[in-house]
């Protein structure tokens, strides 16, 4: 296998990747910069506990949250807030993960916010308990996630509530953080995908929320397979607790500052996250990313995309294609184009050579997203030149 090309002596293919940062598609492509920290953190020993006690004091910094952890990914981070939500310090209920029937293991989520990710809460253990109703979401009705429906759920079985965050739900998000915060209760909220804009780092944890999950290789540009867990300190550093290698002399153990021992009546065992580990490369490249993200210029950046689309918009002349500025899409600009038969024609571009993925997001209503996010430059005139063929 060759250095400079692996995927050309596997026999595999380079796609064209205009659907965003997507997991299945290798999710971000990184710059030198967090390539280079990975290869150099690579060749060194250090003491995990030590490198994510670091790592909290950086994602404390870009968060505002009390503690933050580096997990394997957005989901990841949800079935390790799930487990610190339902063990807390109790390092025997850590050591039962995920059978949970002896103790309390409830998880609220609004039946609007279940996504197929909420399988990653569920994965700790937790038993998932939906509210609510559907009625803006199926156009029957007005009403939105209501306080009493969280209320009346809240047993002495219920461990934390789940919230999947977006442009449409976060209006409810005040409404759950009022509850759960009246009733003792972590709110746990999913933003894998709400980068950027950046101020959404800070944005929930500023809200009130108690733990917040995002992904570290879709837009914050970092290894794919990491993801942030920020939020308080006491579930951080459970959550932390039941990812790292506990295979320690209990005499020689030395935790990381995040966890006080004092809490702890014994040394847990591997936890629940013990298949998550997240290795001194995704740690120190997630850091160098979020730190690239914090500061870069998202206004310059995206009047660059812009300027790209516009000369692809150029390019595609005779199509119906619209430009949505980041204006209105709240994150970076994006091509709509509409077709007669979206995912016929996705199909075709997928097929074709090399392969050219847009976004499938708004395929029902007959377009599809041309999303910029990951889009190599060099691939500007190919991927016009594919969408031409296959329109
Ligand atoms: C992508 C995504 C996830 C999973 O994130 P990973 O970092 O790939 O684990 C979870 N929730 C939502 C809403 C997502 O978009």
């Amino acid at each position: 296998m060759t250095a400079s090309d692996p995927y050309e002596s596997l026999g595999v293919r380079r796609r064209i990747n205009a659907a965003g940062a997507l997991t299945r598609l290798g999710g971000a492509v990184m710059a030198p910069e967090v390539v280079a920290a990975m290869a150099a953190a690579s060749q060194a020993s250090v003491d995990i506990g030590e490198l994510q006690d670091a790592a909290s004091g950086r994602i404390a910094e870009a968060t505002g949250a009390e503690a933050g952890l580096v997990t394997t990914g957005a989901a990841a981070a949800l079935t390790l807030a799930a487990a610190a939500s339902i063990a807390r310090w109790d390092v025997a209920k850590m050591a039962a993960l995920p059978h949970a029937d002896a103790f309390p293991h409830d998880i609220l989520i609004p039946r609007t916010h279940r996504t197929g990710y909420a399988h990653a809460l569920a994965a700790s253990g937790a038993r998932l308990v939906d509210i609510g109703h559907n009625d803006r979401g199926t156009g029957a009705g007005v009403r939105g996630l209501e306080s009493w429906e969280i209320e009346t759920a809240l047993t002495p079985s219920v461990v934390a509530m789940a919230f999947s965050v977006n442009a449409t739900s976060i209006v409810d998000l005040p409404t759950a953080i009022a509850v759960c915060r009246a009733n003792g209760v972590p709110l746990i909220v999913d933003a894998a995908a709400q980068l950027p804009p950046k101020e959404n780092l800070g944005r929930f944890i500023a809200m009130g929320v108690d733990l917040v999950a995002f992904s570290g290789g879709k837009a914050l540009g970092g290894p794919q397979a990491s993801g942030i867990l920020a939020g308080r300190r006491d579930l951080v550093a459970s959550a932390l607790l039941q990812q790292l290698d506990m295979d320690v002399a209990p005499e020689t153990w030395m935790p990381p500052k995040l966890i006080d021992r004092a809490n702890l009546r014994g040394v847990p065992h591997h936890g629940i996250g013990r298949g998550f580990k997240a290795g001194k490369e995704e740690i120190v490249g997630l850091l160098t990313a979020l730190d690239r993200f914090v500061k870069a210029d998202d206004g310059k950046a995206n009047a660059v995309l812009e300027v790209r689309l516009k000369a692809i918009a150029a390019a595609l002349e005779g199509l119906d294609v619209k430009l949505v500025p980041a204006s209105v899409t709240g994150r970076t600009p994006v091509l709509e184009i509409a077709v007669a038969d979206a995912l016929a024609m996705s199909a075709r571009l997928q097929r074709g050579d090399p392969p050219v993925h847009l976004s499938e997001r708004h395929s029902a209503r007959g377009v599809l997203t041309l999303d910029p996010q990951v889009l190599l430059p060099e691939h500007d005139g190919p991927l016009a030149a594919a969408i031409r063929t296959a329109a």
